[in-house]
């Protein structure tokens, strides 16, 4: 079946107003720190840097530039950015320092370069909702395997990669 333009840009294959639109729109948070995953991805689709803004931890390290630069960031990451997918390849529910873990992979293109990655978000409540805390990434071009990657996998490519 061919998508059409109400398909969630999370690739839930379900509608937007039933998917991340509410959360975008402000009306619900996401209930789990996947949703808020997902929601973040489909944000980046649509360039909602407001939702961005809002779902970015106080404490992630880009705060530290201020609301203007994160936005201007944000902005030059749409212009410069084409998203082709995201799946969820793994997750840890919340231990007892209160984060959550999501391994997930992006298909990226930045004009002809594949610019897809994987990576290990770190997410926390912060009072109002589930938030992006911090995160790791590696360059998916080159890893075989992507899409059965679990964290405990893709803790060891990171450690070799440093
Ligand atoms: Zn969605």
């Amino acid at each position: 079946m061919r998508p059409t333009t109400s398909d969630c840009p999370c690739g839930s294959k379900r509608d937007y107003v039933d998917c991340c639109g509410p959360y975008h729109a402000g009306e619900r948070e996401a209930p789990d720190a996947i949703a808020l995953m997902r929601s973040r991805y489909s944000a980046f689709v649509r360039g909602d840097d407001e939702y961005l803004l809002r779902t970015l931890h106080p404490d992630h390290a880009d705060r530290e530039a201020g609301d203007p630069a994160v936005r201007r960031s944000l902005k030059e990451t749409f212009r410069r950015y084409r998203y082709g997918g995201l799946r969820v390849l793994d997750h840890r529910l919340p231990g007892s320092d209160g984060l959550a873990e999501v391994l997930f992979h992006a298909r990226v293109r930045e004009g002809s370069r594949d610019r897809s990655f994987v990576e290990r978000s770190y997410f926390a409540l912060d009072g109002g909702g589930w938030r992006y805390l911090a995160g790791d990434m590696l360059p998916s071009a080159g890893l075989k395997g992507v899409e059965s990657l679990t964290l405990e996998a893709f803790e060891k490519l990171l450690e070799a990669s440093r």
